[in-house]
């Protein structure tokens, strides 16, 4: 594919695994120059950009708790300095905290929304004026069909993911004369470290027509395609991609 992204920087958070790794590989894979942003495996992180660099783009992955507001600004200094321009922003990082409602504690709820809705928050706010002085940029926040459809146990997690598609609506409503677009993916279920234990569920593969897992690269030729020069006149848009799941 020639998707034209040669020379351009996108920051990934959560790219150094699963569904961000997938990202970040399709993005180098057209030339961009990838931050990968990340908040325990620094060994994971540090070889997930090294692989990328070997493609001939630079890469290099930044230690960041995106639901703390000092971290997020610190680390979107340090990669401007570093890359010299931000065009790309995948808001990918995601936990959860799975109980039902009767048994969720506070902090259940409250650390599954800090790090899957406020941090993309936290990165929106510090890379948006980057991409509003170049006139371009896009945004992609990674939902869930859980923020489509809720899902019994997620609670805290279809909150954050339905809030995030608020979110990318009056972002790409606010952005919009600045250049920049802003689209939500919602995944279904994607085989990775998250979703390990339904890999052989039969109750989650009869719910799934397509009677499969989705795969990382399956995502992150989608996100790719959302930064190419084609995808210019979309946005405020939720792209569900979860083998028909949630229609
Ligand atoms: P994953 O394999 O569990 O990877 C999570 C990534 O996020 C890791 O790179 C992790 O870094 C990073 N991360 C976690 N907390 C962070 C924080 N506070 N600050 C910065 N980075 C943080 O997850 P995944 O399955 O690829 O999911 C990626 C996204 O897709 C999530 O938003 C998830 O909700 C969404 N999604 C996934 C599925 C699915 O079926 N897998 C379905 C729908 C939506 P460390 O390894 O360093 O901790």
């Amino acid at each position: 594919m020639n998707l034209n992204l040669q020379g351009q920087t996108a920051v990934v958070t959560g790219g150094s695994r699963g569904i961000g790794y997938a990202v970040c590989e399709a993005l180098a894979d057209e030339g961009c120059n990838i931050a990968i942003l990340y908040a325990s495996n620094t060994e994971k992180a540090e070889a997930a950009a090294a692989a990328f660099a070997e493609k001939g783009v630079k890469a290099k992955a930044y230690l960041c708790h995106v639901e703390n507001e000092e971290d997020a600004a610190n680390t979107v200094k340090a990669v401007k300095e570093e890359f010299g321009r931000i065009d790309i922003l995948v808001n990918n990082a995601g936990i959860t905290r799975d109980k039902l409602v009767n048994g969720m504690k506070e902090a259940d709820f409250c650390d599954v929304i800090d790090v899957n809705l406020k941090g993309a928050f936290h990165m929106i706010k510090n890379i948006y004026p980057l991409m509003a002085k170049q006139r371009a940029g896009r945004i992609i926040n990674v939902s869930s069909i859980s923020g489509l459809m809720g899902n019994a146990g997620q609670v805290n997690y279809s909150a954050s993911k339905a809030g995030l598609i608020g979110m990318t609506k009056s972002v790409a409503k606010e952005l919009a004369p600045r250049g920049i677009t802003c689209n939500a993916i919602a995944p279904g279920f994607v085989s990775t470290d998250m979703t390990e234990k339904f890999a052989e569920d039969e109750s989650v593969l009869s719910a799934i027509p397509l009677r499969r897992m989705g795969k990382p690269e399956e995502v992150g030729a989608l996100a790719a395609y959302l930064c190419s020069p084609g995808a210019a006149f979309i946005t405020g848009e939720v792209i569900r991609i979860d083998g028909g799941m949630a229609m």
